[in-house]
């Protein structure tokens, strides 16, 4: 399909695509393009200006600065995957691009192109729910910074206001032991998740789990943080009984998707699954 007539800009700075969006209140961000022109195609959103913030160059980068990872909103898929920063101080974000799409959409999707459009079947939320990640917005009124648990609403919904940008997320760099992990059932067509699950665990001396935080998507109309889960594995020794114990309440409190791939019932009994992969996966190397 064709989509609906549009106006284009390209903006070279963050200030002129701050003010593009103040003057236009039904105008959406061009990113990576990668879900904004399907949806545009399919005429499931007609915006009557695109702002392009693909050329701004201080959106796209990967830093350490006062105990946190920074990434810019603009960071490919593909820039995540490959950094070998990221591999050492948190695979677990390299480990879930490696999940997305394909090359060519892992080379123009951006991480925050993935977030403020929170397909509930996309691979980002589950890693950044796990990391408890926080999200820097920016607008003509300022800047502010919204913590991963609020940020993601319900289906491609997020917390951002109209005439907002993200620009950034934060990390904290994580000490002593961890492990981390995420997996994932792709939807055999699509390629986007059936199921996907981000563990990220910290450990004390031995095996007791100090900390657990499990981000699950795929399930539900929006990623979730699975706290029964999490609350089952925080102080307990990790053994396969413990985790599989954990798991299985991967769904507890959700509303599950059904569909004609998958019944409610079968992503409830995966989600399960894959939380349990996840768990003993994170724990196997810390
Ligand atoms: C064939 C194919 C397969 C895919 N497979 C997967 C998969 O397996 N897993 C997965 O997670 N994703 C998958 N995707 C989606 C892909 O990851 C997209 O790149 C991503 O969802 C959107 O990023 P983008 O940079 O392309 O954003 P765009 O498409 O440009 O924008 C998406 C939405 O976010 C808004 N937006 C973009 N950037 C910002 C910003 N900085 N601030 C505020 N709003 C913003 C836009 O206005 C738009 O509403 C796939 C896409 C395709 C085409």
């Amino acid at each position: 399909m064709i989509s609906a007539p549009f106006d284009y800009v390209r903006a070279n700075t963050l200030d002129e695509a701050l003010n593009l969006l103040a003057q236009n209140e039904d105008a959406k961000i061009l990113a990576g393009g990668h879900s904004l022109i399907p949806a545009m195609k399919l005429r499931l959103t007609q915006p009557p200006l695109l702002v392009d913030i693909a050329r701004i160059k201080d959106l796209s980068y990967i830093r350490e600065a006062d105990g946190q990872i920074r990434i810019g909103a603009m960071t490919t898929h593909y820039q995540i995957e490959s950094s070998e920063l990221l591999r050492k101080i948190c695979p677990l974000l390299p480990e879930c691009a490696g999940h997305i799409g394909d090359m060519q959409v892992r080379n123009k999707g951006t991480i925050g192109g993935s977030l403020a459009h929170s397909d509930p079947a996309g691979d980002w939320p589950a890693a950044i729910l796990a990391l408890s990640a926080e999200l820097v917005a920016v607008s003509k009124n300022g800047e502010r910074t919204i913590k991963a648990d609020d940020f993601f609403v319900d289906l491609l919904t997020t917390a951002l206001e109209p005439g907002e940008i993200l620009r950034e997320i934060r990390i904290n760099k994580s000490n002593g032991r961890t492990g981390q992990a995420y997996v994932k059932m792709p939807h055999p067509a699509s390629g986007f998740a059936v199921v996907g699950v981000a563990a990220n665990l910290s450990f004390n001396g031995g095996s007791e789990c100090k900390s657990a935080s499990i981000g699950i998507t795929g399930v539900s109309s929006k990623a979730y943080r699975a706290t029964a889960v999490e609350g089952g594995l925080s102080g307990a020794n990790l053994d396969e009984a413990k985790i599989a114990n954990a798991a299985s309440h991967a769904t507890d409190g959700v509303d599950v998707n059904g569909d004609v791939f998958a019944s409610d019932e079968y992503r409830r009994h995966l989600a399960q699954v894959y939380a349990r992969r996840a768990i003993a996966a994170a724990r196997d190397r810390a």
